[in-house]
């Protein structure tokens, strides 16, 4: 029997990534959290839980000595859907096994890993799941598991569901972990789940598996944001959900009271945040209770961030793939929600702001909420014609002036226990050729002029993190739901944060320059991003300075420069 007083336990978190739950850094998923409330539940001393991501141990192998010394390892991970990441490294199941041999205690793995193992995390592949050497597998909640198996003396455990009383403790007290993930405290934004399970039974989904929506108590999670504010997280994404309009309801229907209780209450507990975004919103609750879901959008456009993406599981737009897949809504369903979310929530801050009447001035920021749209291919029933269908169905939301925040074009992979097991992988492979085209005109002829009407020249993006070099440029995006990528002029220096300026658009990113962009300390690379703004224009603001006002800088732009340039101080000139 092992006391719990005594153990010492370390969690190394590989990522999640499944269709309502992501926790690629700089996300947190709701995991390591819970994993770590459960340990101090049953009797475990917070001092003697240690987390790790993946990506650390890689970085400083010093550290796989607390994969080896721990009584208890958990490991927690599983890709149920496919991605490139840019934050982070998803664990190969190489590493997963080599964690499981140099465990020197029990060894546990949770986490959507119970369904399913992949090669590598691309799209179309069939998945199995595997041991990979670890002592116990959690196959129901790994939290559940952990609590019940420190119980039990590192014994065993049943494989067992939480209930809503744990989950909600175990939530508040497993915050603290968050100190010790790497991007902690400015970089990092935590996944929180409202709802598991889903209504539906789209025939590529693990969602189901969970069963029909269980919706934890708007006091649950507000209790829990209050925790991890006290931790210093200020970014939150209301992500692990399959719904975001069914919550607290009868499990489709809109409860529009519970989507106050819960916003309104995390405003109240945490009113310093930075970012409250969510994720997914289906499309079918909007068409079917339109009334109730345009409340509900609205309650969440006055308490979100801007810049918030509900996604759209359309998946195809083809009505063969519909049936055959069991997908719940069609094209012209999925359009008709797309407009009335457009209509209640795509407006910008300045243009609603708590000063009515007032001229904020020209809008700046992101819309509050656009949809955004998910397709899937490789689906039952999918053919040429698929494509076209797809395609179409974009461009008319854009030729009927309607915003999309993003479009998601991916692969399907199989998952054993979900009904696309028996047709595989195979009728991606087929079509990968045309898979590949269709991509390449959707990114060119919608995503670019759909990105210049989301994010006009002039649209500000605070608090971007910079986070590569490539081409001479600094990349970075913001925190929050899918946020847009932004090339910068230049090598900046990387892991802060600046305030940038929207200049010009590529198919998936934009370019920007720094906020205000000072006449009188921009380089030549900066002054050149801006759309007419030549290498001699340029050359000639150079040489001028310093400059007083922008206006004594007399520049003709095809667009008005004063919302994003400045002059400032003579002190700042070069
Ligand atoms: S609606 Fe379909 S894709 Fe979305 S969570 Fe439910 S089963 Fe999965």
């Amino acid at each position: 029997m092992t006391d719990p007083e005594t153990l010492s336990v370390t969690i190394v978190d590989g990522y999640v990534d499944e269709p309502a739950h992501f926790g690629v850094p700089p996300y947190i998923s709701t995991y390591p959290r819970y994993a770590a409330g459960a340990l101090i539940d049953a009797g475990v001393p917070r001092e003697q839980i240690t987390y790790h991501t993946i990506d650390r141990l890689r970085d400083e192998p010093d550290y796989w000595r607390d994969v080896d010394e721990a009584d208890l390892l958990i490991y927690l991970g599983g890709m149920t859907v496919p991605g490139k990441y840019v934050g982070g490294t998803p664990a190969e199941p190489d590493e997963v096994r080599k964690m499981a041999w140099t465990a020197g205690g029990t060894s546990l793995m949770g986490g959507p890993v119970k369904f399913g193992v992949g090669d590598e995390n691309a799209g179309a592949t069939e998945t199995e799941r595997q041991d990979l050497d670890f002592d116990f597998v959690a196959k129901g909640d790994v939290e559940a598991a952990v609590y019940d198996l420190v119980e039990s003396g590192l014994e065993g455990f049943n494989n067992r569901m939480r209930d809503v009383d744990e989950v909600s403790r175990w939530a508040q007290e497993g915050a603290f972990i968050v100190e010790q993930h790497p991007n902690h405290p400015d970089h990092l934004i935590a996944e929180l789940e409202t709802s598991r399970g889903c209504a539906y039974r789209c025939s590529f989904c693990t969602e189901p598996l969970y069963g029909n929506p269980t919706f934890r108590p708007p006091p649950s999670v507000v209790g829990e944001v209050d925790a991890l504010s006290d931790y210093g997280v200020k970014h939150f994404r209301i992500g692990r959900q399959a719904d975001i309009l069914a919550y607290g309801g009868d499990g489709e229907a809109p409860n529009p009271d519970a989507l106050r209780q819960l916003y309104s209450g995390i405003r109240e507990v945490a009113p310093d945040l930075e970012t409250l975004h969510l994720d997914n919103m289906n499309p079918i609750t909007i068409v079917e209770w339109p009334e109730a879901s345009r409340e509900g959008i609205r309650i969440i456009a006055e308490h979100n961030t801007p810049g918030d993406t509900a996604a759209f599981g359309l998946e195809s737009a083809d009505p063969i793939v519909q049936e055959e897949n069991n997908l719940n809504v069609t094209a012209e369903e999925c359009f008709q929600a797309v407009k009335i979310v457009n209509e209640e929530a795509g407006w910008r801050p300045e243009e609603r702001s708590e000063t009515e009447g007032v001229d904020n001035g020209p809008p700046t920021r992101l819309p509050k909420l656009l949809p955004g749209i998910n397709l899937l291919h490789g689906l039952k029933g999918e053919r040429e014609e698929t494509y076209e269908r797809n395609r179409e169905f974009l461009q008319r939301v854009y030729d009927e002036g309607y915003m999309l925040r993003r479009i998601n074009i991916r692969q399907v992979m199989a998952f054993d226990g979900t009904d696309m097991s028996d047709t595989g992988a195979e009728i991606a492979n087929e079509h990968k050729q045309l898979f590949k085209r269709y991509k390449t005109r959707v990114r060119e002829e919608i995503d670019q002029p759909m990105l210049e009407r989301v994010a006009p020249p002039g649209t500000v993006l605070p608090n971007v993190h910079l986070e590569y070099h490539q081409d001479g440029k600094t990349f970075g995006r913001q925190l929050g739901t899918y946020p847009l990528l932004v090339g910068i002029p230049g090598e900046r220096e990387l892991e802060r944060t600046i305030d940038v300026a929207v200049v010009d658009h590529g198919y998936r990113s934009v370019t920007g320059v720094p906020y205000p962009l000072d006449l009188n300390d921009a380089s030549m690379d900066e002054l050149t991003a801006i759309p007419g703004i030549g290498d001699r224009t340029a050359g000639d603001i150079v040489i001028n300075r310093p400059y007083e006002t922008v206006a004594d800088a007399d520049l003709e732009t095809q667009f008005d420069l004063s919302q994003f340039v400045t002059a400032r101080g003579l002190e700042h000139a070069r």
